[in-house]
């Protein structure tokens, strides 16, 4: 530790595998998740052809605080000076072979994952009035992997751009168009990376091709979304310009009424800020409940605290009314699939969704709803209608294998000395 940060323990390297040898003849990769005030980071080792290596995650950590005074840590540049030495101290001598890094924003720029040049990072800054917050961290995280390790080929991967493919009637919001062609405001939509890879693993577990797959992804983490999936692409999605809208989430509330927010500022006294910060951080089942955790939520409701058992009433029936939608949507649902921490792990919520599909003919097995495991599988009864599925989501690894894919493709490996 240097004196520069010894006033605050800001760093948070969880070595996983330290003790072991890294063979040669496997790929490491750095992959960075830059937030306004922090940097996740994980090195995952593949092997040549782009697959996880087993046991793939390295090492892995956190820095916090980033830009707070006091906290030794002054910016992203800073932050990617401690994941270097935490990095150094269990790779040794091998070197990254790439870096992948997630950015909210691609804005309509971006459709796909892109390989970082100069002009790539200039249009990240640029989208920043998309996501103030997200953006320039994302750029300067890039401008700083870039000076500390000038010859990786670093690769951008977005939330927004596996959205890209809805059609405009999705997008378009009931506006004037000026809205949309003046300052960008449409329906872009978020986790792509996650309904991305869900999608593909779903269908490859149903043995379907992923271009025949119509279905709906719930994305149920503290933040949650639903994508309406049609031949295998996004057609629809419930977050919206920004990563508030859709469904009740741990403290954002999802859709509202927009005129209460005008009320509560004209009648009410309140700031435009105060009312972003109620609407992201104090609502949801934080603001239904008092516990943003759906764990806290369950066991409440279990006790039988009467808000907390509301709270899941109505984060359950927005949750299958956006089912219901999105089944017409994607002309008729081959599969709904639940991943992210609440999906993978939370059968009582899910069954409290499930129960309310019935109309669909979806029905689910209670033993198989409460299995528990790593990888894809079918809760559904097998008379359901509908295949009912858990897909374990891990952004961080899909994140990894499209670098591998966007610097194969490019042909931009770094030269090995
Ligand atoms: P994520 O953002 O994907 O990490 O998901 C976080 C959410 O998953 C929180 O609301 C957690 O309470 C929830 N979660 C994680 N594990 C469980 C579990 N075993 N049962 C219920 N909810 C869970």
């Amino acid at each position: 530790m240097t004196d520069a940060m010894s006033s605050a323990p800001v760093t948070t390297a969880i070595p996983t595998v330290s003790a072991r040898e890294l063979p040669e003849e496997t790929l490491l990769v750095l992959v960075v998740n830059s937030g306004s005030s922090s940097l996740k980071y994980q090195v995952r080792e593949l092997t040549l052809d782009g697959e996880d290596a087993p046991d793939p995650v390295v090492t892995k950590g956190l820095v916090e605080r980033i830009g707070v005074p006091g906290s030794g840590v002054a910016d992203h540049a800073a932050a990617l000076a401690h994941v270097e030495e935490e990095i150094a101290a269990v790779i040794g001598d091998r070197r990254l072979a790439a870096a992948g890094h997630r950015v909210v924003h691609g804005g309509e720029r971006f459709h796909a994952p892109a390989l970082v040049t100069n002009e790539v990072i200039r249009a990240i800054e640029r989208l920043a009035p998309l996501a103030p917050l997200h953006n320039p961290a994302a750029a300067q995280g890039l401008r700083a992997v870039a000076q500390r390790w000038p010859d990786l080929p670093q690769v951008v991967v977005f939330d927004t751009s596996f959205h890209q493919s809805m059609p405009r009637e999705a997008w378009q919001y009931a506006l004037p168009d000026e809205l949309y062609t003046e300052h960008g405001i449409r329906r872009y939509g978020f986790h792509g990376t996650s309904h991305d890879l869900v999608t593909g693993l779903a269908a490859r577990h149903l043995g379907m091709e992923r271009r025949a797959f119509d279905g709906v992804i719930l994305h149920l983490g503290n933040g949650a979304s639903a994508t309406a999936i049609r031949h295998g692409r996004s057609i629809d999605t419930s977050m919206g310009y920004t990563p508030l809208a859709g469904l009740v989430m741990g403290t954002r509330s999802g859709d509202v009424d927009p005129s209460i927010i005008t009320h509560l500022i004209t009648t009410h006294g309140y700031t435009a800020e105060q009312v972003d910060t109620l609407l992201n951080k104090e609502s949801g089942l934080l603001g239904l409940s008092g516990n943003a955790d759906m764990r806290q939520v369950l066991e409440a409701a279990e006790a039988g605290h009467r808000a907390s058992r509301q709270a899941l009433k109505i984060a359950s029936y927005r949750l299958a009314k956006y089912i219901g939608a999105y089944h017409v949507a994607v002309g008729g649902a081959k599969a709904i699939v639940f991943t992210a921490g609440i999906g993978e792990n939370s059968a009582p919520f899910r069954a409290r969704v499930l129960d309310r599909l019935e109309p669909l003919g979806v029905t689910y097995d209670p033993a198989r709803n409460m299995e528990r495991g790593d990888d894809p599988r079918v809760i559904s009864a097998d008379a359901s209608a509908i295949p009912v599925l858990v897909v374990p989501t891990d952004e961080e690894m899909a994140i990894s294998q499209l670098a591998h894919t966007v610097v194969e493709r490019e042909q931009a490996w770094p030269l090995q000395d």
